[in-house]
Order: C-alpha cells, then sequence, then structure tokens
C-alpha cells in the first residue's frame, strides 16, 4: 500500500446512494493481452476502415459478429470473413440509472447510458454496444440503427463511440 492511490473510493453515487465496500487487499497493476488473430482483424477493421468484418460458416452459413473462429452450431473452423452492416437492427435495449464503476476508468459511470443488442445487416448473432437515446419511449425493438464512429480510433470496440437511430 502507499505507492499506489484507490481511485475507486466513491462513497456515495450522485444521488445519494451508499456504496459500502469491503477491504480485501490492495492490487494494482498494469496487464495487456493478445486479442489473437480474430477480434485483432475485427478492431483493426473498426479503426483503420470504419467496417464490421464478420466471419461466416463453411457448413450452417451462419455469420458470427464479433468474429469466432469456431461455428458453436456445427463445431467448424471459420475462415472466410465478410463485412457486415453497417446499420442493423435494435433487437433489445436496457436503459441504466444506477451509476456503478466503469473498469475502463475506476470512476462511476456516467448515467443514464443504454445498452442495445444491435444484429447489423448481414449477420445472424447479435453484438452489444451503446445507444445515445436514453428515453425509453423512444426506443422501439426493431428500429435501425447506425454506427457513430470515434474520431481518434485506437482498435477498441470503443471505435464506435454508440449507435443511433436512424429516423
Ligand atoms: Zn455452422
Amino acid at each position: 500500500m502507499g505507492m499506489y492511490t484507490d481511485k475507486r473510493k466513491i462513497t456515495h453515487t450522485h444521488d445519494g446512494f451508499e456504496l459500502l465496500t469491503h477491504e480485501s487487499g490492495h492490487l494494482e497493476y498494469d496487464f495487456s493481452w493478445h486479442l489473437g488473430k480474430y477480434w485483432s482483424r475485427f478492431l483493426a477493421e473498426l479503426r483503420d476502415n470504419k467496417r464490421f468484418m464478420a466471419t461466416k460458416c463453411p457448413e450452417c452459413g451462419m455469420v458470427f459478429i464479433p468474429p469466432r473462429q469456431v461455428c458453436g452450431r456445427c463445431y467448424k473452423v471459420m475462415e472466410e470473413w465478410v463485412e457486415v452492416g453497417p446499420e442493423g437492427e435494435l433487437k433489445g435495449f436496457t436503459v441504466v440509472r444506477f451509476p456503478y464503476i466503469d473498469a475502463n476508468h475506476g470512476g462511476l459511470k456516467q448515467v443514464p447510458f443504454t445498452s442495445i443488442w444491435v444484429t447489423l445487416d448481414g449477420a445472424d448473432t447479435r453484438m452489444i454496444h451503446f445507444c445515445n437515446e436514453h428515453d425509453e419511449h423512444k426506443l422501439e425493438v426493431g428500429m435501425r440503427m447506425r454506427p457513430v464512429w470515434a474520431e481518434n480510433r485506437t482498435g477498441s470496440i470503443h471505435d464506435v463511440e454508440y449507435f443511433e437511430v436512424i429516423r
């Protein structure tokens, strides 16, 4: 202890809820891991070309995004890449109003925010992301969505800032 500052010493939410903690030691370190061939290509395509690349099963034809190496249905290795989206359909959403610790920076996540399930055109799977609409009365499953790209893209899922409704 002492050489690090715990940035997560938050005791109350903005609207007064008390957040309890239990001490179980202190550990802080930098770490990284290899994303592998499939996620590396997926994220590099977002960063460099602002496009969504998915993998397609040679057996059943199912298109997966985010891409994965093995089809969850047939257990076949997938080596065919197909572009999907960038637009898609809203499949579900949750408007979150209770803040919790954001693992990206250790502070409280700004609320409200909206988590969504979106199926990009040409894909058979849903992708989880964010939407800039926080009024649940203005969202409806089946709405058309499009990505809003971050200006400075780094090869992260956050290279898509959020999805917005196409009105
Ligand atoms: Zn398959």
